[in-house]
């Protein structure tokens, strides 16, 4: 069949804010928390270790809402058991990531550096560490700190569109 002048769509075409090159972006629109949980396990199953994101979005958006379904997804925590680290900046949680019938161990850390001030305070928690082969590293205010944000390999952005609705972007470089 001649596919004549059709040409796929590029995907800078959907990125509004980057347009890094072979960079993955996808889109989901939830009505409620519960949806944005389960778009939170289907985010999981895309998140091959190592990974390093920036969880971008105002106070309320969702954000630690997300990490609930990432979380699930990963069999490393029930939804319940997640919960926003502002006050301890760190979560940590094992669980596995499956791909092609194999399956391989992954450490899952939540953070939140709302109320972390300065880089001193950020190489207190030694981000260093975290960040292994077998890691999946969210970090929520993670775009307060230049160093963060080289070290990330991709983000997810939660956006409000008008009451429980929300559209989450992720973006695997
Ligand atoms: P953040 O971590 O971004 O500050 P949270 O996930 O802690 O936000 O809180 C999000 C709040 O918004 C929760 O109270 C949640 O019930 C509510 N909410 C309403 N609609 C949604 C939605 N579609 N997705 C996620 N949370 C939602
Ligand atoms: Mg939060």
């Amino acid at each position: 069949m001649d596919t004549g002048d059709f040409q796929m769509p590029k995907i800078a075409d959907v990125t509004a804010e980057k347009t890094i090159e072979n960079e993955e972006i996808r889109v989901f629109e939830t009505a409620g928390s519960e949806e944005t949980i389960e778009a939170g396990r289907a985010i999981a199953k895309l998140l091959a270790p190592p990974k390093f994101l920036i969880l971008r979005g105002d106070l309320g958006a969702g954000k630690t809402t997300l990490v609930k379904g990432i979380a699930e997804g990963l069999d490393a925590a029930e939804a319940e058991e997640v919960t926003s680290p502002t006050f301890t900046l760190i979560h940590e949680y094992e669980g596995e990531f499956s791909a092609d019938g194999k399956t391989a161990p992954v450490k899952l850390y939540h953070l939140d550096l709302y109320r972390v001030d300065g880089e001193r305070q950020l190489d207190a928690l030694g981000l260093d560490e975290l960040a292994g082969p077998d890691s999946i590293v969210l970090v929520e205010w993670g775009e307060k700190f230049p160093t963060v944000v080289k070290r990330a390999n991709g983000e997810i952005v939660v956006t409000s569109t008008g009451g429980d609705a929300r559209k989450i972007t992720l973006k695997l470089g």
